[in-house]
């Protein structure tokens, strides 16, 4: 069978039969325009021998291609009041599994081995955009489940974590995503693809293995602790950034020091530096702010 949900009137008329009230604080913006889902098929690069993992299917629009192209999807929706709906326009592929829970609590390791699935899964999702971020790191902690995550997100958002050094989108977002992977925007969404329309635009990001492996960081947690008292300030040099976002822990003359060893201008600003060098300045002003016990003076 087609996909045949992306389309205005079926959708309202599927809502309608079902008496479904949409909840905008779940995030629920129904996708209508044919275009989408066959583009996210394409930018996922999802093929016949694939497992898909979906997060919130809603009434099953995406899915229904996802379904129709992959051997095997898994879509986890949280709300349940959308179950009879699911049942009706997912019940012609059988291929697809549909989860109840959040995709902020729910154990994904334990989900994937319960479900027997087997090698790393492709995500492909319109997100509910309130949890973006939440599920994203969430995707990336999980990360060897994944072999490329597709999703739909808010245009600024998805410019922001494909942003580079000096650009006035760059920031503690885009270096959280680029240390665990490679994101291209693939393309851009309209507000009118949707039902209701959002009041934002969209745009498909691709988030692949990185090319080059990350940087090492000696803590993680301190690193993006760093990068994101750097972008607190970001109109300021990077050594007052980081002495006004980790008060009492790191003097100015230390961290400038630091960046001056590291051939940088010690009145630089933390958007111009790229993810290897907040990985090499957070690694020497961590050793520096972390004594071993050794080291340390009567
Ligand atoms: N995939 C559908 C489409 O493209 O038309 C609907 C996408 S809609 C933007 C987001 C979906 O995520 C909604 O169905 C919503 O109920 C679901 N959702 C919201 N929060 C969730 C959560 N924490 N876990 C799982 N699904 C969630």
């Amino acid at each position: 069978m087609e996909p045949y949900l992306a389309d205005r009137d079926r959708t309202r008329s599927v809502l309608e039969r079902h008496g479904f009230f949409i909840k905008k604080g779940y995030g629920q913006n129904f996708l209508v325009d044919p275009a989408v889902p066959r583009g996210i098929l394409e930018a996922a690069r999802i093929g016949q021998e694939d497992t898909v993992f979906e997060i919130g299917p809603g009434i099953g629009t995406l899915t229904q291609y996802l379904g129709s192209r992959a051997r095997r999807v898994i879509a986890l929706e949280l709300d349940r009041k959308l179950a009879p709906l699911l049942a009706e326009t997912l019940a012609p592929w059988p291929n697809i599994q549909l989860i109840w829970g959040d995709v902020l609590k729910q154990d994904l390791p334990a989900l994937f081995r319960e479900l027997a699935i087997e090698g790393p899964v492709k995500v492909a999702a319109n997100l509910p955009y309130y949890i973006t971020t939440p599920i994203l790191m969430r995707l990336f902690e999980h990360q060897t489940l994944f072999s490329g995550i597709t999703v739909m997100v808010q245009k600024e958002v998805g410019e922001r974590m494909a942003a580079g050094p000096g650009s006035k989108d760059y920031g503690a977002l885009s270096l959280s995503v680029q240390y665990y992977a490679d994101p291209r925007l693939a393309f851009e969404v309209p507000p009118a693809a949707f039902i209701p329309q959002p009041r934002v635009s969209s745009a498909v990001v691709s988030l692949t293995e990185r090319s080059r492996p990350a940087p090492e960081l000696r803590d993680r947690a301190w690193t993006f602790s760093l990068i994101r008292a750097a972008f607190m300030q970001r109109r300021k040099m990077l050594s007052n950034a980081l002495t006004a976002g980790a008060p009492g822990i790191l003097k100015r003359e230390q961290v400038a020091a630091a960046l001056s060893e590291m051939g940088l201008d010690p009145a630089i600003r933390g958007e111009r530096l790229s993810l290897e060098q907040f990985a090499e300045l957070s690694n020497k002003l961590w050793a520096e702010t972390h004594p071993a016990p050794g080291d340390r003076c009567e």
